[in-house]
Formats: structure tokens, sequence, C-alpha cells
């Protein structure tokens, strides 16, 4: 057997720990901070890997394998539980033939999210373990734990991760994969299907799976204790805080648990017989706190850290000063770095950009929803002040048609959906739509159709193959004609006239209508056009270009003129003409040639 060690990050450890442990089957809805283990995955070109247009969707594929005999694992974000729990809340009751693992990336501080959950409550509540990497190393050896547990004792297994740990690096082993049969499907009608009388029993089943789970627990090595002479305060913790715990090297013991759910009770109970101060250390819930008091373990945590976002080992400190037992250590505030401000930024030649202008001047209620066009939110557009979930703008548009038409408020509403979002869970809203709106209802959809799945790094949606192959090829207006759709519009936003009279055509239609704008993802497909140039003697300094936010814009001062007049950035303009068309005395031309 021949190791080598590479660099991984936490997200490329768990495509790893995949690949050697014999998994044949994953499955994935892009998001942050897990989006990379599914192309992760995809390179080591073996078994069937694959993105779904949701989570659900990614989760029922991983069902249908493990169903199969075929170790299988699925991948997302915490949010995106809440899409996949219907499937998964029913699948753990069942057992599982091939290993099933779900690997969630929680995200504390919301650095890239809505919100900020606790997955653990969800592995508890979903009656599933669930394993806590501290480290890379861990992230990939825990996922081959995690296809055995999940196949000794026939369960699903969540592994949580966090922002952190999915994009730091650091050195891995690498070993050779298994070589794991994919055993068959046996048909049993009482494990698969979920319906009276076998689901009584399946309670049973779950509960003793747990209690198993609990014994396994106390005994395995996937849970640590780190004993300190002469110390009276244990630290329960998990995770990457293990590690910054360590660097502060404080007189306590530590147990840091790796399989944090269900809980090595056994193990618990005397060891805190042994210890004066129990402390927990752990980030977002309480969730081993209230386990430990539910065991009726005194023991403190929450009191000492924050509730919510990351802990740093500045504020681990500052908690456990506090707590007494790292009497001299006292900080006061954490360490403050000076890094530059950078505002999130639409991509120069964005096709969201021109919409987000023609919106801006209309004045209409727009609302929102979640991908690269979340941005409209911010300055300078403002355009969107509505942004929930996955597809929620339609729900929500025709929730507030209602109240305004109570209201005797006849303003028009416009949802904006991009066309990843509108196969991800706008489809339903749609139906709700299509199926019951009032012939005066007067709501615009606007699909802005990009082609792919642009803020998670460009993954194929299943409108992508009007640029590129895929095994898919759904067009956006058919799926809206097939639902009752009868006004539906496709424009190319670039031509910024034709894209305005649209816009204004059915904002003011006294009905449902859509508008599918088709301009692809900047990024994504790098179309690059001639560049454009500014004319210094002709622009008068209105700004109307600058306003469309374009990166390669900015006002500077010319030689000769004092006033400040727009300028382009060769390098960064790729010719999409938008701002050509938005200044009002010709001052913005295509490059060709020479100026
Ligand atoms: S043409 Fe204008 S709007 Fe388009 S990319 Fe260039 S600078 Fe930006
Ligand atoms: S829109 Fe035209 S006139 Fe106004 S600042 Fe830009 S280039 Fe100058």
């Amino acid at each position: 057997m021949t190791e080598t060690k590479t660099a991984m990050t936490g997200n490329e450890s768990i495509a790893r720990g995949f690949y050697e442990a014999g998994g044949f089957l994953a499955s994935s809805y892009p998001g942050s901070p897990t989006v990379e283990i599914l192309d992760a995955i995809k390179s080591y070109k073996r078994g069937y890997v694959d993105w779904a247009p949701n989570e659900k969707v990614a989760l029922e594929m991983a069902i249908g394998s493990s169903i199969s005999g075929a170790r299988s694992l699925v991948s997302m974000k915490h949010v995106g539980v809440n899409i996949a729990l219907d499937p998964l809340m029913t699948f753990t009751q069942t057992s599982v033939n091939g290993g099933f693992v779900l690997v969630v990336g929680d995200d504390p501080g919301m650095k890239s999210s809505q919100n900020e959950q606790d997955s653990r409550i969800l592995a508890k509540f979903s009656n599933m373990p669930v394993l806590v990497p501290s480290d890379n190393r861990e992230a990939k050896e825990f996922t081959k734990d995690a296809f055995w547990i999940s196949e000794e004792f026939q369960t699903p297994v969540m592994i949580q991760m966090t922002s952190r740990l999915c994009h730091s690096r650091s050195v891995v082993d690498l070993e050779p994969p298994l070589d794991i049969e994919v055993n068959g499907y046996e048909p049993d009608v009482s494990n698969h299907a979920m319906i009276p009388p076998y689901t009584h029993k399946k309670q049973y089943e779950m509960n003793e799976r747990i209690e198993k789970l609990e014994g396994f627990s106390t005994m395995s090595s996937l849970n640590k204790l780190e004993e300190k002479e002469g110390a009276d305060t244990l630290v329960i913790t998990s995770g990457l805080l293990y590690h910054n715990l360590k660097e502060l090297d404080p007189q306590v013991s530590i147990l840091k648990l790796g399989l944090v759910y269900p809980l090595p009770k056994e193990q618990i109970s005397k060891l805190v017989k042994q210890y004066k101060n129990i402390i927990v250390l752990e980030e977002m819930m309480p969730f081993i706190e209230n386990e430990l008091k539910t065991m009726g373990v005194e023991c403190e945590g929450k009191k000492y850290f924050s509730f919510t976002g990351e802990l740093f080992t500045e504020d681990i400190k500052k908690g456990l000063s506090l707590a007494g037992v790292m009497q001299d250590e006292i900080s006061t505030e954490p360490e403050s770095f000076s890094t530059p401000e950078r505002p999130p930024l639409m991509c120069s030649g964005c096709p969201h950009r021109p919409v987000f202008d023609l919106l801006k001047k209309s004045k209409v209620t727009v609302v929102g929803d979640i991908g690269c066009y979340s941005l409209g939110l911010l300055p300078p557009f403002e355009v969107s002040k509505i942004n929930i979930s996955m597809g929620a703008s339609l729900g929500i548009t025709r929730g507030m048609r209602k109240a305004f038409n109570y209201q005797g408020n006849n303003d028009p509403i416009v949802a904006l959906i991009g066309d990843g979002t509108f196969y991800h869970s706008g489809l339903s809203g749609i139906v709700n739509l299509a199926k019951s709106s009032d012939k005066h209802d007067n709501i615009t959809v606007i699909v802005l159709d990009n082609s792919t799945t642009a803020m998670t790094g460009g993954q194929d949606t299943p409108s992508s193959s009007k640029y590129k192959e895929t095994d898919i090829d759904l067009d956006i207006s058919s799926v809206l004609s097939s639902l009752g759709f009868s006004r539906i519009t496709k424009v190319d936003q670039f031509d910024y006239q034709k894209t305005k009279e649209v816009f204004e055509e059915e904002i003011k239609h006294d009905g449902l209508s859509a508008i599918i704008t088709t301009r692809p993802c900047a990024l994504k497909y790098k179309i690059k056009e001639q560049h454009y140039y500014v004319n210094p003697n002709v622009c008068i300094g209105c700004r109307n270009c600058v306003n469309t936010n374009c990166p390669p814009i900015s006002m500077k001062k010319y030689s000769n003129n004092d006033k400040l007049k727009s300028y382009i950035d060769p390098d960064m303009c790729v010719g999409c003409s938008v701002c050509s068309q938005v200044c009002p005395v010709g001052a913005i031309r295509p490059f060709k040639g020479g100026q």
C-alpha cells in the first residue's frame, strides 16, 4: 500500500473519504460552504455523481442508491436540510442497506447564508447520529467511519461541517479506495414503505438504534479524552473549537467529542464526578450543554460564550476567564483586524444590471429571491426589498397581491427568480400563481435565465443546455406555458430600449405575465466582445452609466478638463453595451481599433 500526503480543504477531504470508502453515488444542490464537495468527488471519475435541482431531490437520489445497496452521500448547506427534511425524517425510520451519509455545512456567523442553523438539532430530531470532525484529516477519516457506522447500525449518518473547516486547507494522508460491492436491492415493504402498521414498529427500532449507538459512543475512539494533571475543570467540546482551545493550553482536561449525538453518556457520567467544573464549549446552540443537563450533569457553557457566530481563540480565552479557569488572562475585546471593506459587486457585463437599472427607474414593488440577483437589495440598486428563501418570491408575491387588493391598492408587483431557483423550488410557487391568480391580479414574474447556478460558482441548471451539452434540456417558457401562463415574453436585456418597453408593457398589464431575460452569466460563459470607451469631450458627467454599477466604469479627471468625466477600464469591459445605451449624449462607443 503506497501512502502519500497532500494538502486538502475540508470539502476535498470529505470527497476523498467518500472515494476511499468505496462510495458509489453522490448528489447535492450547490450551496456554500459545501459546494466544492461534489466537484471534488467528480474528479475521481468513479460511480455516479450529479447535481440535483434541489436538496430534497439530491437526498432522494441518495436514498434510492442506498436502498439498492450502494454507499451513497448527499451534501448540502444547512438551509438545504430544511428542503430535504421531509424525505429525511421518514428515511431515518428505515434500516439502511448501502451506507448513507449526509454532509451538512453549517455557517456560524452567516458568512454566506440567510440564517444560522445548528444541524445537530436536526440530526437528533430525525434520530440519526452526527459526527463532527475537528480538522481535515478527521473530515476524511470520519467520512469512512460514517459509512461503517451507517452499515453496522443500519442508520443514516450526518457529518456536520462548518464554513471554516470546509474551506481551510491542511495535510491529509491518502489511502487507496476500498473495493465495496453494490449489494443490490432486496424488496422489503415493511422497511421501505412507511405506512401503518410498519411505522409504529419503526419508532421502537429507531429508539433501540440510538441506545446501541450510545453504547458504541462510550467505547469509540471517535471521542478523545485528554487529562491534565491537577486540573479541576473538564471542558467538553468538538470540531474546530478543540484546536482553538488547545492554542490557549489552559489548565483543564478536555473531552473532544467526534460523535456528538448520541453522547457517550456512560463515559461522561463517570468522568464528570472527577471534576469540580464542567464547561461546554460549542458554537451556535447549547446542544451538548442541554444534552448534559438533561442527563443531570451540572455544567455551564453558553453563560460564557456567544450564542451566535464563530468562536475564535480570543472568545474562548475571554469565556474561560469569566468562568475563572484562566484568572490572569482576562482580555478586553477580541483583536481587531483592519481589512479593507469590499462591498459585494455584480460582475462586469452581468446581465442582471440592466434589469435592476430598469426596475429601479420604474419604482415598482419588487420581491426578490436567492441568487446573484439578491445583490439587487444593495446600493446602488436597492430594488427588491424582500428576500427570504429559495423560491419564496412567488408565494410571497401572491400573498402580497391579495393583501394589496384587499386594501384597494392596485400597484403592480414584480417577482424575481433565477433559472436555478426556478427549478430548485420555484416551480410549486409558479403552479400556485398559474392556477389561482384572478384575472386582474397584476403580477409580473421576471425569470432571470442566465443558464447557471451563478452564485455558487456556475453549476448547471436544467436550462444550461443552450450553451453546453447536458443531459437535461428544459425550456423555461415551455414550462410556464404548459402550466397555463398565456403571456410570456423573452427578451435580450442587453437591448436596453427594447427591454424597457417590454417591462413597461408587462408591468402595466392587468393580470399575470412572465418575462424571461435571456442573457447568460458573464462569469460562467465569459463572452467578451470588443470593449467600449468614453469620449470625455462628449461626456457631460451625468453618471447615468456609473449608476448601472458595472465595475469597469468610474469617474475620473481627464487632462485639460476640470469636471469629472466617465472612464471605462478596457481590460475589464466585456462589451455588453448597456452603459452606452443609457448615456443621454452618445459619449460611450464601441472600440473599433482606434478612438
Ligand atoms: S459595455 Fe459598459 S456596461 Fe458593458 S461591460 Fe463594458 S463598461 Fe460595463
Ligand atoms: S452616461 Fe454618458 S454623459 Fe453620463 S457620465 Fe456616463 S458617459 Fe458621461
